[in-house]
């Protein structure tokens, strides 16, 4: 059976982007009588707000987008993040990393404006600089070591339903953060341990996350996880042809419903 899920982190609320992802993994559900289900990315607890989670599940509902069984919150689950994070420990491919953000940004080469890929610097560390650090009560995230962890699998690959055969090259992230300093997970990590847990069958999400999914399917293969497939979907775009973000203030869906928009012209906006 089909599963899929919608899986928006509660920093603000809905948006018309939203509401288009919430609306291709509930229809890709729906159309072949499978499950789709709702979680909550609130790992961030700095960022994350209940209010936004009792608005998404309000705005979805208007929606007339119904899920299955119930909502997964991540902040619930740190328990499952540390247990993943032991696994890659105990075969070697997890470090510590002090770097600060100014440091990284100082070392990488990053085009304008795009994440810098992490340069390594701690991956070169001795154990016994990291033991000293440590001890001394640095702060410290944890990273994968993709190059080791790549070697060790193989190379991969994963159907996207969008585009077919994808072969997977997480190298190109780098060594992407898994436990961030105040966090003890990061997004790529809770979101493939929770796809496995939730046994989701089909990923959808937009295209400004495809290559996550890079990292994503390396995770699943050391972890020795069932793989779904991915579909990732077009990016809705604003009249200027700008796509939606919280932090650019989109016009909500909250919003939009006060100034009399219907849910059936907002899923036709969509394409729905
Ligand atoms: N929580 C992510 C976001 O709001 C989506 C995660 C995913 O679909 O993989 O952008």
């Amino acid at each position: 059976m089909i599963v899929t899920r919608f899986a928006p982190s509660p920093t603000g609320r809905l948006h018309l982007g939203h509401a288009y992802s919430a609306l291709f993994a509930w229809r890709k559900a729906r159309d072949a009588g499978g499950k789709f289900l709702l979680r909550i990315e609130d790992i961030d607890r700095g960022r994350c707000r209940d209010e936004f989670v009792a608005g998404i599940e309000e705005d979805l509902r208007w929606l007339g987008i119904d899920w299955d069984g119930d909502v997964r919150r991540q902040s619930e689950h740190f328990a499952d993040y540390r247990a993943a994070l032991d696994r890659l420990d105990a075969i070697g491919v997890l470090y510590p990393c002090f770097c600060t953000r100014a440091d990284i940004a100082r070392a990488a080469s990053a085009p304008h404006g795009a994440d810098p890929v992490y340069p390594g610097t701690c991956r070169h560390l001795s154990a016994e600089a990291r033991r000293q650090r440590i001890e001394t009560g640095a702060a410290y995230a944890l990273r994968l070591d993709v190059e080791r962890a790549f070697e060790r699998t193989g190379p991969l690959d994963w159907i996207d339903e969008g585009l077919g055969t994808v072969e997977a090259d997480p190298l190109s992230l780098g060594d992407v953060v898994l436990a961030r300093k105040d966090t003890p997970a990061s997004y790529h990590l809770a979101v493939t341990v929770d796809d496995a847990i939730q046994g989701v069958t089909l990923v959808t999400r937009a295209s400004d996350l495809f290559a996550a999914t890079h990292i994503h399917r390396l995770l699943q293969a050391l972890f020795d996880l069932p793989v779904p497939h991915w579909h990732h979907h077009k990016l809705l775009t604003d009249d200027t042809g700008k796509r939606f973000a919280k932090r650019d203030r989109a016009v909500t869906l909250q919003e939009m419903r006060e100034a009399g928009t219907t849910a059936a012209e907002v899923r036709t906006l969509a394409g729905f």
